[in-house]
């Protein structure tokens, strides 16, 4: 079972994905349980109101064909991000492997749908990519007593890429990675949300590629924190809301470790993780907001 939405953006509608009466793959359309795929429905026991309606045979089949996928769920909270959480990544960005979670906020706006077309910024040179698992929280995480507590919250697990800019994040930092973190349509997630109690997130096989090359090449087995450690260790420090969004590091293999360019115009990035599908984003360059309008000007003339 894969939940899913589909739609123009703003405009997603919620699905899931899985066998019908004859065991073929079909969209079915959440539409009777629920508006969106959200905290709100996760916490609501949205994922076993699936179940029963499958079961049932409640739910009726949707037309996907053209339809643009968006993020597997509706704008979270909060996505926070974690830093240099695989040793291998840690040595090729210069560093030690950490002794605790490193921790940055992304913007929730930075949320788009896993095939939407990726702007590179206009003066960016230094464009990366960091396929990541994503986990997504089910129930109100705060002070938890153990990891064991924190494993309870996860609702499901889904592919990230967490695109960065690493002249905005190291250099012209000030000493904090937001400014490279933080750019529009820098966080695609899905193709779908997979329920933690569908896959071992521990174990699961994690790559990239651009342009076919193959870039990454790991598994959530090499996580320095795994999932569970990461959800008790930031409920310690901050409110984790159902919906919320964590992406768990990245492993080697992206361009900051010298190896490989960074992302151009035209480049197309692929991340796949086993059991949680592959996403696809094609780059352009972003125009500035006067030359925008000075087209327009041009236009109007
Ligand atoms: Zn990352």
């Amino acid at each position: 079972m894969k939940f899913a939405r589909l739609g123009p953006v703003g405009q997603e509608q919620p699905a899931v994905i899985a066998p019908d009466a004859h065991g073929v793959e079909q969209h079915f359309s959440l539409a009777p349980l629920t508006t969106d795929i959200n905290g709100v429905f996760l916490a609501g026991g949205g994922i076993e109101r699936t179940r029963e309606a499958l079961r049932n045979r409640t739910l009726p089949v949707m037309e996907t064909d053209g339809v643009r996928l968006g993020s597997p769920i509706s704008r979270p909270g909060a996505v926070v991000g974690i830093g240099m959480n695989y040793a291998a990544h840690a040595a090729e960005s210069g560093s030690a492997p950490p002794e605790v979670p490193v921790v940055f906020l992304k913007p929730a706006n930075t949320v788009c749908g896993p095939f939407d077309a990726a702007p590179i910024p206009p003066s960016s040179e230094k464009f990366d990519w960091e396929v990541e698992l994503a986990v997504v929280i089910g129930k109100e995480a705060s002070y938890l007593a153990s990891a064991e507590d924190a494993a309870d919250c996860i609702a499901g697990y889904a592919v990230a890429n967490d695109l960065s800019e690493r002249d905005y994040q190291l250099p012209g930092a000030a000493g904090q990675w937001t400014k490279g973190k933080s750019l529009p349509a820098s966080t695609p997630l899905g193709p779908w949300l997979v329920p933690a109690d569908e896959l071992d997130g521990g174990r699961l096989r994690l790559r990239s590629w651009v342009n076919g090359e193959p870039r990454q090449d790991s598994n959530t087995s090499d996580l320095i924190f795994d999932a569970p450690t990461l959800v008790h260790h930031l409920s310690q420090y901050m409110l984790l809301e159902p919906g919320d969004v964590i992406i768990t590091g990245t492993p080697a293999g992206v361009a900051l470790s010298g190896r490989f360019p960074y992302l151009q115009p035209g480049d197309v990035l692929e991340a796949e993780i086993e059991g949680l599908g592959r996403q696809r984003q094609e780059f352009y360059r972003a125009v500035p907001a006067s030359s925008q309008l000075t087209s327009a000007e041009g236009r109007l003339a």
